[in-house]
């Protein structure tokens, strides 16, 4: 499996200091959950390792088998194994679902490796059917009059069709009713493999319900400001984040 370092990273936009100092590791075979209140920086911090331009990296680095991502271009970033679900645009017009995937596979082969289209499409059939995705979604524009459940279980769609190294998955619960929960879930957890790490930034307990983390994270004011084991995110449902705060001396 691959291993994702993200180390010491402090993240301004327009001049405001967002992250301040974050570090974390996600190695394959490892499920992690990034928890936390409102306006504390996890999207900001998916968004950076994306490599969103308005998020300036002032300090810190990120790190895949060694490699410096903050030098990759988002594109070579995907290529090199990383999944990012906001990485892809909410709209990309002209070009199919099937299509898009097809080329996010065949990017990350050696050419004159592609992917045969029969095994594509066979894939490509049954990962719908585990989604219980409507078939018609393969030949629709990407993304393109999606709803808001549509464009998060399509998500998953692309998750298992590129099987990456390691994927960031903001939010990808928000919005979905109790049925799609589970069918994105299950997606979710069928990735499991030593060849697939992932870290998973969720502001609700509920998904941690269907998915069971390996690591879970808080992160407060910018940086984590603690880990543990599932137990971690049952005691966040069970007692809120004021007694973190306590601990630390936080104050809102
Ligand atoms: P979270 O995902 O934990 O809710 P965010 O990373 O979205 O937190 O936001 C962290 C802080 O950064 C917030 O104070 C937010 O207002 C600010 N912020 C996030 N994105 C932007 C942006 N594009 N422009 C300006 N401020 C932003
Ligand atoms: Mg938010
Ligand atoms: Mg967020």
């Amino acid at each position: 499996g691959s291993t994702l370092e993200i180390k010491d990273l402090h993240v301004e936009i327009e001049g405001e200091k967002i992250l301040n100092g974050v570090n974390l590791t996600i190695k394959g075979g490892e499920f992690h959950a990034v928890m936390g209140p409102n306006g504390t920086g996890k999207s900001t911090l998916a968004s950076a390792v994306m490599g969103h331009p308005k998020y300036e990296i002032t300090q810190g680095s990120v790190l895949l088998d060694g490699e410096d991502v903050l030098e990759m271009e988002v594109d070579e970033r995907a290529q090199a194994g990383l999944f990012l679900a906001m990485q892809y645009p909410s709209e990309i017009s002209g070009v199919t679902n099937s299509d898009f995937l097809r080329s996010s596979i065949n990017s990350r082969r050696e050419e004159g490796d592609e992917i045969p289209l029969m095994e594509f499409i066979k894939k490509m059939d049954s990962n719908m059917d585990e989604l219980e995705i409507d078939k018609n979604m393969a030949q629709r524009y990407l993304n393109e009059g999606f709803s808001g459940g549509e464009k998060k279980r399509n998500e998953i769609l692309q998750l298992m069709m590129i099987e990456p190294a390691i994927a960031i998955l903001d939010e990808i619960d928000s919005g979905l009713d109790i049925d799609a929960l589970k069918v994105v879930s299950k997606g979710i957890n069928q990735m499991r493999s030593d060849d697939f790490g992932c870290l998973i930034i969720t502001h609700y307990q509920r998904l941690l319900d269907y998915i069971t983390p390996d690591h879970v994270h808080v992160m407060m004011q910018g940086r984590v400001v603690k880990s543990g084991g599932p137990e971690l995110a049952q005691r966040l449902e069970a007692e809120g984040y004021d007694w973190i705060k306590e601990e630390l001396g936080i104050e809102d």
